[in-house]
Order: structure tokens, then C-alpha cells, then sequence
């Protein structure tokens, strides 16, 4: 007799969420990535105990049909994919109609929405991934709170292993810090633990001045916008630098700066990792004896180029001629250090 058994549909939905909702800071990249998606210019995070007790995103997009609020936690039910064929060409971050799903199955979670057509807000609300009650109009302004509390509640040992809530709400934090660098146009708010505010981007549409607001004006006051368009590759990249240092100077044995060095990289407007690409520009920055604490690149990749259809907790992303992009980044960096060299040299010891 065989031991095979096919797993019944609420485990399997069970563990297909926990595989995308790992902690609080997961669920607030995929709720961000909605309100990103749905146009927002201002987002508001909340969170209470790292997000174990309270996690809200508040947002200001287009809001949510009234009928579709039944739709919101469904797998698979999403209004920005319809056929196979529109895959290679999503511009929008989310396709797959899981996030909202996979936080509902571990939670209870709250929308209120309102497009701005419609008379009031509506809400929803679901528990262990079950809708309780029906759709109640209620008070809201224009766009999306998402609320969710007691992230795991059902799950003592996911509940235990994420006891450290300093640890979680850094995470929350710094993926926030991540998209605001990304979207200088949109202001970003984080709450934590009604101490006010940890983090607020102004929405300037200047990456400088996230920089500014994130990392202190020390680390910015030499930034450098980087920008880089090459069609024979066919990738454009844009971002920024904070102010390189040598790395013979003060600035390089600040126990500090070495702590919080960050690499940051999106491609086609998601956070991903590429150890190659982290190498070579430090190997760049290197060469010229220089340092920085502080480095976020965009790319955009022709899609039919770039594998989209990873999963959404591997944040490794492929791309053709991922060789040829790599150096040509390098050249470039290389340029624009070379022509500005002066400007860091004077700090290099004679
Ligand atoms: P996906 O983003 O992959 O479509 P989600 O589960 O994240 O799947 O969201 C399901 C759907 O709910 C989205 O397709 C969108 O129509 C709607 N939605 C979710 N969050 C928002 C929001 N903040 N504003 C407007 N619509 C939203
Ligand atoms: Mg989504």
C-alpha cells in the first residue's frame, strides 16, 4: 500500500502562505507594493510591537470597488493579470493575487476603501483567512487602510521565533527606507509604537532629499545622482550615492558607517539581490581607494529580458547579458568617480 496522500486544500493553503508571509515586514512590502500600484502619493505604515500586534498601511490610490472587496483575499484573484500573455508585460508590481490571501490566512485583517466616485468608504473584514460578517460602509477618506492584527496569532511557534519586535520593527523599517529611496515622489511615513514618527519621506520627487531625511545630511552632502541609459543593452539605471569617502580617512574606521553599509538594488522596480553587481561596484569604489556607505541603483530591464516570473520570496532575479550590464555599470561608475575625484582626494593622506 502506498503512503502518498494528496494534502487537503486548507493545508495546502496554509503552507502556501506561510512561504510568502514569513514576518511582519513581508506583509508590508506586498501591502506597500499595492498602494504603489494603486497610485498612491502617501503612505502610512503602523506598527505596533514590530507588527505582531498591529500592522496598518494606509494609503491614498484609487480605492477598491465595493464589489470586489469580497475578491481582495482570494488566491489567485487579482485586476492586474488576465491572460498568460499579458505576463511579459506587467509594469505593476503584483500579478499573482497571493499577498492579500496569505496575510488573511494568518491574521485578521481589515480593508476600508474608498474610490474617490464613491459615496463612502466600505469595509471587510476576515479572519484566518475566512470573510467574517459582510461589507459595512464606514468612515475613510479617498483610498486603502489595510489593518492586520495579530499577525500568527494562530501559530504559537511562528509567534515565538518572532519575539524579538525591535529586530522586526528595524526590518519594517528599513524595507519602507527602501521604497522611499526608490519612489522620491511618494511620501512614505512609518509609526512605531505611537512614538511617533521613525521615518518620513517628503514626497519631493528628489532622491537626494530622501537621503537626506533617511541617513542624516552628513552622509548626503556630496551625493551623487547617477544616471545611465544604454539601448544597445537595452537598460536604463538610475540612483544614488552618498558621499564617497576614502577609505584611508576617519569616515572608513567609524565602526558606525561600516555597521550600516547598504547596497541597495531594484530591477524593474523590485527589490532584489545580485551579489555580482555588489561586488563589482565595490571592487569600483575600491580601485579608486574610495568607500560609501550608502548605494541604491534602479534598473530598467527590457522585460521579455528578465526572468519576472520568480517567486515571490526568491529575490534573486536573472537577466540576459547580466555580464555585459555588470561592466558596463562599472564603466560608468568609474566615469563619474573619476571626473569628481578631486572632491574626495584632498581627504587622502599625502
Ligand atoms: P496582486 O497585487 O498580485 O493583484 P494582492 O493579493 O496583493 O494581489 O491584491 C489583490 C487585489 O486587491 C489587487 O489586484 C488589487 O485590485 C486590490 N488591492 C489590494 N490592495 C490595494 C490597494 N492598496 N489599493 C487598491 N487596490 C488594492
Ligand atoms: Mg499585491
Amino acid at each position: 500500500m502506498g503512503v502518498i496522500q494528496q494534502l487537503p486544500e486548507d493545508v495546502v493553503r496554509k503552507i502556501a502562505a506561510g512561504e510568502v508571509i514569513v514576518r511582519p515586514a513581508n506583509a508590508v512590502k506586498e501591502l506597500i507594493e499595492n498602494s504603489l500600484d494603486a497610485g498612491a502619493t502617501e503612505i502610512t505604515v503602523t506598527i505596533k510591537e514590530g507588527g505582531m500586534t498591529l500592522l496598518q498601511v494606509k494609503d491614498n490610490g484609487t480605492g477598491i470597488y465595493k464589489d470586489d472587496l469580497p475578491l481582495v483575499c482570494e488566491r489567485f484573484a487579482t485586476s492586474k493579470l488576465r491572460s498568460i500573455d499579458d505576463l511579459s508585460r506587467m509594469t505593476t508590481f503584483g500579478f499573482r493575487g497571493e499577498a492579500l490571501a496569505s496575510i488573511a490566512m494568518v491574521s485578521s485583517l481589515n480593508v476600508t476603501s474608498k474610490r474617490r466616485d464613491a459615496p463612502c468608504a466600505y469595509q471587510i473584514a476576515y479572519k484566518n483567512g475566512a470573510m467574517t460578517g459582510r461589507i459595512r460602509p464606514s468612515a475613510g477618506g479617498d483610498g486603502t487602510t489595510i489593518t492586520v492584527d495579530g499577525l500568527f496569532e494562530a501559530s504559537e511557534s511562528r509567534r515565538a521565533a518572532l519575539k524579538n519586535h525591535a529586530e522586526e520593527s528595524a526590518r519594517v523599517i528599513d524595507i519602507v527606507a527602501k521604497y522611499a529611496v526608490h519612489r522620491p515622489d511618494v511620501s512614505f511615513i512609518v509609526m512605531r509604537d505611537e512614538r511617533g514618527c521613525d521615518l518620513r519621506s517628503l514626497g519631493t520627487g528628489k532622491r537626494e532629499d530622501v537621503l537626506g531625511v533617511l541617513y542624516g545630511d552628513e552622509l548626503c552632502k556630496e551625493a551623487l545622482v547617477l544616471r545611465l541609459n544604454d539601448p544597445t543593452l537595452h537598460f536604463e539605471m538610475e540612483g544614488i550615492m552618498a558621499s564617497p569617502y576614502s577609505i584611508h580617512s576617519a569616515e572608513a574606521k567609524d565602526s558606525k558607517r561600516k555597521r550600516n553599509k547598504q547596497f541597495v538594488l531594484f530591477i524593474n522596480n523590485r527589490p532584489v539581490s545580485c551579489a555580482v553587481l555588489k561586488s563589482s561596484t565595490e571592487q569600483t569604489l575600491a580601485s579608486k581607494g574610495l568607500a560609501t556607505t550608502y548605494l541604491m541603483m534602479a534598473l530598467m530591464i527590457d522585460p521579455s529580458r528578465v526572468d519576472v516570473n520568480v517567486h515571490p520570496t526568491k529575490d534573486c532575479v536573472f537577466f540576459l547579458q547580466q555580464d555585459d550590464v555588470t561592466e558596463r555599470i562599472q564603466e560608468y561608475l568609474d566615469a563619474v568617480l573619476e571626473a569628481d575625484i578631486n572632491k574626495y582626494r584632498p581627504k587622502l593622506p599625502s
